[in-house]
């Protein structure tokens, strides 16, 4: 599949626009997957909700395409937030049949707390789904991948106090045994975005600039004016992307993410972690839930 994410700061983008870059990652990427498609967005209604909604649809960008355009009204071109952070994700089945229900980005429940965005797949998902069932979460696909977000949202609820984004994605990737590429984005922590890598690609481009507002103090017949780098506000963006070809067009400043790398988007910087795997004798990666 495809994975697409953006992420802009101190960048001012309204809805549409952003939903425009992700269609446009997404049908770069459309050969990797046309079961279905999907994208998660902040909800526009003003600039501080940071509630997500999803849109999602079977078969080629196109139907997505089409669905989005139908909720035209839901969508707005007026509000620009100076930073929002989007998902978007093009399916080749794995488990469970092309449908609506089985379409990226999956849901930790009703209140879209987490969403993910996942390219491979997670083999001990059958243990992880019955232990998340006896802790009363509901599952609405039939897919590998709904496990991640429920599993978040699940360890969220437990160490919500004491978490990062990054250390909370690290606590569910500890679980994980398979192959992923996935892209994360919650309501408890806007403006960010974690991504991680094991057995699937997955690359980060980054692009900077001058804040649009201040575009004129910065930059001169010579360009940069001298040191003006370091106190002005900068615009900063960032995508990920299964594949080069999504990125090309905004960005050659693209890093390889490697098996076990976490990528953390935060206050307009980027940072890479490393996961430490647990090694057990018998070779098996994961503990199980223990929690
Ligand atoms: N295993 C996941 C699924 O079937 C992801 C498949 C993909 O990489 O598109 O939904």
């Amino acid at each position: 599949c495809g994975i697409f994410a953006y992420l802009n700061y101190n960048c001012p983008k309204s809805q549409k626009e952003i939903v425009e870059k992700l269609l446009t990652g997404l049908r770069r990427l459309e050969y990797r997957g046309y079961d279905s498609a999907g994208l998660a967005i902040e909800d526009g209604r003003d600039a501080t909700e940071t509630t997500s909604v999803v849109f999602r649809a079977t078969g080629k960008i196109a139907n997505l395409e089409a669905l989005l355009t139908a909720s035209e009204g839901e969508l707005h071109g007026g509000t620009h937030f100076e930073t929002h952070c989007g998902i978007a994700h093009t399916r080749w089945a794995t488990h469970g049949p092309p449908a609506s229900k089985n379409s990226h980005p999956h849901s930790s429940g009703a209140d879209n707390d987490f969403l993910v965005v996942h390219n491979g797949i997670i083999t001990n998902h059958q243990a992880l789904r019955e232990t998340l069932i006896r802790k009363g979460y509901v599952f609405e696909s039939d897919t590998d991948t709904e496990v991640i977000p429920k599993l978040t949202k699940y360890l969220y609820d437990k160490f919500s106090e004491k978490c990062t984004f990054r250390q909370l994605v690290m606590e569910v990737l500890r679980q994980l045994q398979g192959a992923y590429a996935l892209a994360f984005k919650s309501k408890h922590y806007p403006g960010e975005l974690v991504a991680a890598k094991r057995g699937s690609p997955l690359l980060l481009g980054i692009v900077e600039g001058p804040h649009p507002g201040e575009q004129h103090a910065l930059v001169t017949s010579e360009g940069f004016a001298p040191n003006s780098k370091r106190t002005k506000r900068m615009s900063m963006e960032f995508y990920f992307a299964s594949d080069a070809s999504a990125m090309v067009e905004h960005t050659k400043r693209v890093l390889h993410l490697e098996d076990d790398d976490v990528a953390h988007i935060q206050n307009g910087a980027y940072g890479i972690y490393r996961m430490e795997r647990v090694h057990h004798e018998d070779g098996v990666e994961s503990p199980s839930l223990a929690y």
